[in-house]
């Protein structure tokens, strides 16, 4: 069986440092927000090169405690994709602000400028930039229709560890990164867990607040905080797993690079790639076909297990009924959640494992 994820197939000497890392802190008799989480914020900062990091309990939180932070509430309107994992959904509506969908590129499933520009009304507060699949892509101009737009630009980063453009890490080129830890992520815990991470200082040190309270001194509390603090045990193994990522993503580009050479049936089309490898971390490798539920099961047949990202895009979520979209529709977002599927991509396989995946794709009679 060929997986989408496979923990168990990690290297010995990762899982020897991450036993270590869970027997240091057992041992310390400090549990939460001490030494550890500390060692993993400074060790991302500067892994990122973003200067303010301060972990938090999960990816969503790190993205409302930062909207918070930013006095985004009710009344304001925050753009984002409807081809995201719901907790970006969630992050707006969590502090009483109104998510708006704009439409994807159909190349890469990334934001689309133009219909984020017929997304922005007066009331529009923030754009969350989901960097989908891995990818960082166009920033300048990202930056630029904020800044001209007078909004927050918000990175959402949980896919995208280690991704830059033109040599600068993802989460720095707007108010704020949102960083997700998630086991399947590409810096994963032993569990939940997330980081803030900006240039403003002042905004980090508030939300080191928020996840603890909002308390400033001991018993003192200056915001009606939350309780999201990254655990002393998720910080060590965190930075125990730091130390693999960039050969971890080394071998998720050279699998990618190999699809992008290899497969050639014709239904099956790979998203557009980047022309710079720095701005694409494949967290997972998507194809589109129009025969996409023939393909799934095909592959599954071979025993190659894929996934769906995302089958039932934001709008057309019973959660979320009459969200308000683009004017001119989610057209792009619908086609894509019908037709894209994402093959394993993740960097515990081997060479054989990979040519097994494209022989079974190029396989594929359509
Ligand atoms: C995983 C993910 C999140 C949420 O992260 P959690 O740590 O599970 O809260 C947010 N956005 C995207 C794009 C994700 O993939």
């Amino acid at each position: 069986m060929i997986r989408m994820n496979d923990f168990l197939a990690e290297p010995p000497e990762l899982r020897a440092a991450v036993v270590a890392a869970l027997t240091r802190v057992a041992e310390s008799g400090y549990y939460v927000l001490g030494p550890e989480v500390r060692g993993f914020e400074e060790k991302f900062a500067s892994w990122t090169g973003i200067p303010h990091v301060t972990g938090v309990a999960n990816g969503l939180d790190a993205l409302s405690l930062g909207l918070q932070a930013l006095g985004v509430g009710p009344g304001d309107e925050v753009i984002t994709t409807p081809m995201t994992a719901f907790a970006t959904i969630l992050a707006i509506t969590q502090v009483g602000a109104t998510p708006v969908l704009a439409d994807i590129d159909e190349g890469t499933a990334l934001l689309s400028l133009e219909s984020v520009q017929r997304a922005i009304t007066p009331r529009t507060k923030a754009l969350i930039l989901v960097h989908l699949y891995g990818q960082v892509k166009n920033m300048p101009q990202w930056v630029e229709l904020c800044e001209q737009a007078g909004i927050h630009l918000i990175e959402d980063c949980a896919q995208s560890h280690g991704a830059k453009e033109n040599g600068v890490h993802c989460g720095q080129f707007g108010a704020f990164g949102a960083f997700s830890f998630y086991p399947t992520k590409n810096l994963g815990a032993l569990g939940d867990g997330g980081a803030f991470c900006s240039t403003d200082s002042d905004l980090v040190a508030t939300v080191a607040t928020l996840r603890n309270y909002g308390q400033t001194d001991r018993y003192h509390h200056d915001h009606l905080g939350a309780n999201s603090r990254l655990d002393e045990i998720q910080a060590a193994v965190l930075s125990a797993r730091l130390s693999w990522i960039d050969q971890f993503t080394r071998r998720r580009r050279e699998i990618a690079g190999r699809y992008l050479a290899e497969l050639t049936s014709p239904p099956v089309t790979p998203l557009d790639s980047p022309k710079q490898l720095d701005n694409h971390v494949y967290h997972l490798f998507v194809v589109t076909t129009p025969h996409r539920d023939k393909l799934m099961g095909h592959l599954a047949g071979d025993g190659i297990e894929t996934l769906i990202h995302y089958p039932v895009p934001a709008h057309r979520q019973r959660a979320l009924p009459n969200v308000a979209t683009d004017p001119q529709g989610l057209g792009n977002a619908d086609r894509h959640a019908e037709t894209c599927l994402s093959l394993p991509c993740h960097p515990g396989l081997t060479d054989d494992d990979v040519s097994q995946v494209i022989s079974a794709v190029n396989s594929f009679p359509g």
